[in-house]
């Protein structure tokens, strides 16, 4: 239980199950105004070899939890020992190795907010070298930033692909420039579409992060259609998407409480999404894995799958006002999955409960009490 190395604050949900080897540390941006996580901490670059090292403990670990299973009778099956020992570790390293390894040691996430900012042959080291030490893994991913994977020649991303690199998730947000600026995202739309056109073109997978509701009651509507322009002309192998939720940790906060920014609600994000996905004319998985969105059951393949998920929020649009406000509760009460859950009446009732309790007796909701709900996410 020695064994320890550091780990960074945040992963893609997608990486749940992936070990985590902290590349670099914090962000070296670190001025979106909607991000919170990075904020006060300084970036740093880590030299390789302080990175091995974490990477040989990880091995390390792996081989002692190994040595457990012959030990206890599990004659080297790593899978069950892992899952007995993961809800009993306090050590966060050795707790993330036994999850990699219970399900199945085949993924790394590369962290922290941008590590293609590392020198390219620094970072193909670091790459080799953990195939190598640890070759069970068959995929490794990244977050990056347009900006950086703008600036990176096109072999240097080949390069990096042939060392392993398998996918990268950037940021996009948006693809409106005012909204881009005024959120201090440090890119352009330009940036975004050099950037994800050069990881596509370099043969790695690349994901693309949409926030939902982020250009507010102004500027949404320019939003869902430039980020729609962008995405096209990137052609991603995948589109996330995330609603936007703000606490008192972001900048964002103060342009709040000044009205600077004001924030859609619920349903106008609906219409705000729905705007998106009928501009999107690219072939890229659309998913919404995110328990901030409202409607997560809004997920396919594009373009073939366009008219199914445009028609989950012509449902959510046709239903009563009351029903709409129903589900809208009962999602942010964690209540919900998808619209099917209002046919459930024990559910439903729960809701109406929560709702006249929320309501002090009304029967609506305010969008204050709804955005605070939707803090308790992030
Ligand atoms: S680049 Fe990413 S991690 Fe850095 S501040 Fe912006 S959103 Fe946060």
């Amino acid at each position: 239980m020695e064994y320890s190395f550091d780990i960074g604050p945040i992963r893609p949900p997608s990486e749940a199950y992936s070990l985590l080897i902290r590349a670099t540390i914090n962000c070296p941006w670190n001025r979106c105004k909607f991000c919170h996580t990075y904020k006060g901490e300084r970036f740093q670059l880590r030299p390789v070899e302080e990175i091995k090292q974490d990477i040989k403990t990880a091995k390390a670990i792996q081989d002692n939890i190994i040595e457990l299973s012959w030990k206890s009778g599990y004659g080297g099956r790593v899978k069950e020992v892992a899952g007995m020992v993961l809800n009993n570790l306090s050590n966060e390293a050795f707790r993330n190795v036994a999850l990699w390894l219970y399900a199945g040691g085949k993924s790394a996430f590369l962290q922290d907010a941008n590590t293609l900012i590392m020198k390219t042959d620094d970072l193909a080291d670091v790459i080799t070298f953990l195939k190598e030490t640890l070759p069970s893994i068959d995929r490794v991913t990244s977050y990056a930033r347009s900006k950086t994977a703008a600036k990176k020649k096109p072999e240097e991303l080949k390069k990096l692909h042939e060392a392993g690199l398998s996918r990268l998730h950037i940021g996009l947000e948006s693809g409106y420039d005012p909204l881009l600026q005024f959120m201090d995202k440090g890119v352009t739309a330009a940036d975004h579409i050099k950037g994800g056109r050069n990881v596509v073109e370099s043969g790695i997978s690349l994901c693309e992060y949409v926030v939902l509701g982020l250009g507010g009651k102004k500027m949404w509507r320019e939003h869902a259609i430039q980020t729609a322009r962008v995405l096209n002309e990137i052609d991603p192998a995948f589109i996330r998407v995330r609603t936007m939720t703000i606490n008192n940790r972001m900048p964002l906060y103060n342009e709040l409480e000044s009205s600077n920014f004001v924030r859609s609600t619920d349903e106008e994000i609906v219409e705000e999404e729905k705007l998106l996905i009928e501009h999107l004319e690219c072939d890229s998985n659309y998913v919404s894995d995110h328990i901030t969105n409202l409607l997560q059951e809004i997920e396919g393949k594009l373009p073939q799958d366009k008219g199914k998920m445009l028609a989950i929020i012509d449902r959510f649009q046709s239903l009563t006002p009351e029903e709409r406000d129903n589900f809208i509760i009962g999602r942010r009460a964690c209540m919900y999955t998808r619209l099917d859950d209002l046919d459930d009446t024990n559910k439903r009732q729960i809701v109406e409960r929560v709702i006249n309790r929320l309501g002090q007796g009304s029967e609506h909701v305010d969008d204050e009490t709804i955005y605070s709900l939707m803090e308790g996410f992030i």
